[in-house]
């Protein structure tokens, strides 16, 4: 698939008369040092996306228990679609029905540096290996800080690993210890209960108009 067609896939899922998630018209570079983000979804089943941007789109992987900040804890991450620049400021709740309801807080988000050098020393641009599976970079969130490798090990299926460095700790649990989000301090529950609310105000409303109506 060309590099310019790569949001196709996440605009064929979603009906965005329904989402507020963003259609994400063109591509974009950030103009900075690349975009990171991790969001918490809690969806069917709650997990992590890890996005990174490269070549104008965020990359994206499901994370299912989320990062560590332990390099003996290897987690698994599902590459996904390519995603949007604007859905790293996304959060909010997709309405049920719709592809991935359930409710999003942008969990982690910052700026990273691509770590990886080849045999010369030089540095290997992003989509050379993001395409050879094996991405090291130095994350800088608010949360997560330091290197961290993304290592492909079976189609879709890679690992997310903390490097070992000033930055690692095996007995923090950042998950559990952090749950908020960075944009509005909020935990999920509360911006569902937030965006739960407001629908109701709404189609209370609606009711009793069309109960005048009647
Ligand atoms: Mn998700």
């Amino acid at each position: 698939m060309p590099m310019k067609d790569s949001l196709t896939v996440y605009r064929k899922k979603r009906d965005f008369s329904k989402t507020r998630e963003p259609e994400g018209k063109k591509r974009a570079t950030s103009g900075k040092k690349p975009l990171y983000v991790i969001q918490k979804h809690d969806a069917s089943r709650l997990h992590y996306d890890l996005r990174l941007e490269i070549d104008g789109a965020l990359k994206s992987w499901v994370v299912p228990k989320g990062p560590s900040t332990s390099p003996k804890e290897k987690r698994l991450a599902v590459l996904t679609e390519d995603h949007p620049m604007e859905y790293a400021n996304f959060e909010g709740v997709i309405p049920e029905g719709e592809y991935g309801a359930g409710t999003i807080i942008v969990w982690d988000r910052g700026r990273y540096r691509n770590l990886k050098k080849d045999a010369k020393g030089q540095e290997v641009p992003m989509d050379k290996c993001f395409k050879k599976g094996r991405i090291e970079i130095w994350l800088q969130g608010k949360k997560l800080k330091g290197g961290f490798a993304l290592v492909r090990f079976r189609g879709k299926n890679w690992l997310l690993i903390k490097m070992r460095d000033k930055e690692a700790n095996d007995k923090k649990n950042i998950v559990k210890s952090s749950p908020k989000s960075v944009k509005s301090q909020k935990t999920v529950e509360q911006v569902k209960r937030a965006k739960t609310r407001g629908k109701s105000v709404k189609t209370s409303k609606r009711k009793r108009t069309a109960k005048k109506a009647a």
